[in-house]
């Protein structure tokens, strides 16, 4: 059983150097236990998070852990009265490795014959879920407002642009390339799509923008943020869901503050804000997030990108890409055959 181990906390960017591969024997089962092998392993920013001991809503993986992670499994061998041998399930107690043993809690069983069981790790799983109430609950959208997402490409962005279209909002998608610019146009039907790494972007997206923005998708921080609140509308709102481009910083940034002059913008546009963590603030809602997106992907309007990388070993530097914007689409690994 090979485990991908946190070795050590990075400061700043993760690297190869903060993980260790081990090898273990391959645990055995009691009654009312079941024996998982891993097929898929998602890769997501909060994970970054998890190799840190800085206060956060989740405690860090330990020194020697197994990284955490939402893997899909098959059932090697299942003395649990509600698996069999050969199911597909959803765990979020396997994490990075070969083969874990599950005693049925945080497992979900899956149907192959729905969706590709790996888009459990994406728009029909905890990403699509914290696109679907974030926008809707926090943003909600109106028809002809106008709505910006960065990180567009990505599970969470590439989910908000299209519910934002299907709620007959004008969408701005951002992202950091051409090609996802162009994707997000042809593919994810933005009505606009500006690359935030262009010299000019904060005129781009005035620009974009010519009655101002109504609702901003906030997954970045940073550079996209400062250019965003000049334009908000007065009662804009703002799910407040991920700030991946301070997720390796390990101090605060240079320059001249901007945190008094973002405060009394909020103020001045009477903006809402409102942070939230998925499964804590809306687990409860999950049964509704399943049934609207399953509906609304097999009826072909929502489409999914998804990059999966081969090699349990590889998942490292995934990780260090994905945190710089080398992926596309939602990231995931192979671990095992299907
Ligand atoms: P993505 O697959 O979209 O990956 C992150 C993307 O962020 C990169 O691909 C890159 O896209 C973009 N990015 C990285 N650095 C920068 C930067 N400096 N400026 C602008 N964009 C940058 O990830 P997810 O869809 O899984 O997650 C999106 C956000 O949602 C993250 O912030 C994540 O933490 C958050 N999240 C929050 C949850 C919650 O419960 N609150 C739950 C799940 C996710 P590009 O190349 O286009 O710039």
């Amino acid at each position: 059983n090979r485990q991908m181990t946190l070795a050590a906390r990075p400061v700043g960017t993760p690297g190869a150097e903060h993980f260790a591969l081990k090898t273990t024997p391959v645990s055995s089962i009691v009654e009312g236990q079941l024996l998982l092998r891993t097929v898929y392993l998602s890769l997501d920013p909060y994970m970054r998070g998890r190799m840190s001991d800085a206060d956060s809503y989740a405690d860090p993986v330990a020194i020697g852990g197994v990284m955490v992670g939402g893997t899909i499994n098959r059932v090697v061998a299942s003395r649990h009265p509600d698996y069999r041998e050969g199911d597909w399930v959803l765990s979020y107690g396997v994490g990075w490795q070969d083969y874990g043993v599950s005693d049925g809690s945080f497992l979900f069983k899956l149907d192959p014959a729905q969706a590709p069981v790996s888009h459990a790790l994406g728009v029909l799983g905890m990403p699509g879920f914290t696109a679907f109430m974030g926008l809707m609950d926090i943003g909600q959208p109106k028809a002809g407002e106008t709505l910006v997402v960065a990180a567009a490409t990505g599970p969470v962005g590439a989910t908000v642009a299209q519910i934002g279209k299907i709620m007959g909002c004008r969408v701005v998608a951002i992202a950091g390339s051409d090609e996802k610019c162009r994707v997000a146009r042809e593919e994810l039907g933005a009505d606009v799509a500006l690359n935030h790494k262009a010299s000019d972007f904060e005129q781009q997206l005035a620009a974009a923008c010519p009655n101002g923005i109504d609702i901003y998708f906030e997954n970045v921080g940073g550079r996209v943020l400062k250019a965003v609140l000049p334009l908000l509308n007065a009662k804009a709102r703002i799910p407040l869901c991920g700030t991946v481009s301070n997720y390796n910083a390990s101090a605060l940034p240079q320059g001249p503050d901007h945190l008094d002059w973002a405060w009394s913008t909020i103020l001045t546009k009477r903006a809402t804000v409102k942070g939230f963590i998925i499964f804590d603030d809306y687990g409860h809602r999950y049964g509704e997030f399943a049934k609207q997106m399953g509906q609304w992907v097999s009826e072909g309007k929502i489409h999914y990108l998804e990059q999966i990388v081969d090699g349990l070993e590889n998942a490292p530097e995934a990780l260090k890409g994905l945190l710089e914007g080398k992926n596309f689409g939602k990231l995931v690994i192979r671990v095992g055959e299907d």
